[in-house]
């Protein structure tokens, strides 16, 4: 497949990449980088600084009045991303929040749907988890004076996860995975694992880090108990941006739930009432607990707005034309070569991202490589897997060649 063919498919099948700001490379033949890394972060929208400095505008202009009258008033203002992000995941309004960061969330998540009792202590993750998750189960699990060791319980496949739960479901208290694992880039069957969770009697949370703006997500209808995603990877609202929160409508307004308040957990009607009681609302809302930043919620408004209006189905059109066509330059590079793919085959049962394993050398030098002798920037975790992601928003074909054709230099 050749350069040209790349070009066609680019004037056949153009993207969004006009909305964006693409990093100049600092190496090889083209101005700006094949940038493959939006599954670590994503790119800055163009709309993003004009919308942040009207908030900071009304700041200056305004002071403390800006909460009723800025442009976007501050009071309200997590209420303008609380649709979208809905939409995004497939869930209720109500059962949705942007609110702290992601493993923050999860604890506060696992502070509510984290309960173990008698014998169902058990707490079920991936093997390949993202570390902050493993972190944050071990350490719910000292929370509970459980011993970690004994309490968590890893396992390779969706397909042990659903033979364990068969086996030894009535141990689980909970079911806490990676729609999208961050590692391999394969997407559980996420309808069919939360569904034998709960008829194992167990809750069931997802991490949907690598899967919110990525794949289509029906949440509601999937019956998760709750997830949390991040909004800097495929949701471009930049490094440490403010995260989503699911919790499925039947938990809502349930007065037995656990769970820590602050102000922002009342019923914002009754906030200032200033009373020593919250009346929380039966919403995803009850779960906040300060006032939240508005600087950074305008970039995940501006990004979500923009998911909003293209749709995930659109999107996830083009992410499966842009990632069938880097596996076929993959597939032509690596017979012969040190390299093998660890994502799935099937487009169901992955999104846009692609793992290679480096089977020789160092994935984090071939990354280097990649970066500064040919303006490709991919992302190496340690020691030997190179990850890929097209993102359908952004990139091009032409950046799938690069990223093949540096490969086939630098790798033989
Ligand atoms: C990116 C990622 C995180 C990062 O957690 P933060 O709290 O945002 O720092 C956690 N879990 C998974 C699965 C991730 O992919």
């Amino acid at each position: 497949m050749t350069e040209e063919h790349a070009r066609e498919l680019d004037r056949s099948d153009p993207g969004w990449r006009e909305l964006f700001l693409v990093p100049p490379a600092d190496g090889g033949r083209y101005p700006d980088t094949a940038y493959l890394a939006g599954n670590s972060l994503g790119l800055q929208p163009r709309a993003t600084r004009g919308e942040l400095l009207e908030d900071l505008d009304d700041w200056a202009r305004l002071g403390v009045e800006g909460h009723h009258e800025a442009k976007r008033p501050w009071y309200p203002y997590h209420e303008l991303l609380t649709e979208p992000a809905a939409r995004l995941v497939g869930a209720l309004p109500a059962e949705t929040v942007v609110m702290n960061s992601l493993t923050v969330n999860l604890h506060l998540l696992m502070v509510s749907f984290y309960r173990p009792r008698g014998e169902r202590v058990r707490i079920v993750i991936e093997d390949s988890a993202f570390p902050s998750d493993s972190y944050a189960v071990r350490s719910q699990a000292r929370f509970h004076g459980l011993d970690p060791d004994e309490t968590v319980v890893r396992l390779e496949t969706g397909q042990q996860v659903l033979d364990y739960l068969r086996r030894e479901g009535d141990t689980v208290a909970l079911v806490l995975l990676g729609g999208v694992n961050y590692l391999t880039g394969e997407l559980l069957d996420i309808p069919g694992i939360t569904a034998a969770a709960r008829a194992a009697g167990a809750v069931v949370g997802w991490d949907l880090a690598h899967a919110a703006g990525n794949v289509p997500l029906h949440l509601h209808d999937w019956g998760a108990d709750f997830a949390a995603w991040c909004s800097y990877k495929y949701l471009n609202a930049g490094p440490g941006a403010l995260a989503g929160v699911f919790v499925h409508e039947r938990h809502l307004g349930d007065p037995t739930l656990t769970r820590f308040e602050g102000w922002w957990s009342t019923d914002a009607g009754t906030r200032f009432e200033m009373a020593p009681v919250a009346r929380p609302p039966a919403s995803a809302d009850a779960w906040q607990i300060s006032n939240p930043p508005i600087f950074a919620m305008g970039p995940v408004r501006t990004s979500l707005e923009l998911f909003d209006q293209l749709g995930m189905t659109t999107l996830r059109r083009r992410s499966e034309r842009l990632t069938g066509y880097l596996e076929g330059l993959l597939d032509e590079l690596t017979p012969g070569r040190p390299l093998s793919l660890l994502t799935p085959r099937d487009p169901a049962r992955r999104g846009a991202q692609l793992s290679l394993r480096i089977e020789r050398g160092s994935a984090a030098e071939l990354a280097r490589r990649l970066r500064h002798e040919h303006g490709v920037i991919t992302d190496a975790r340690e020691p030997d897997v190179l990850r890929l992601a097209p993102v359908p928003l952004y990139s091009t074909y032409h950046d799938c060649w690069r990223a093949a054709d540096a490969l086939s230099e630098e790798v033989s």
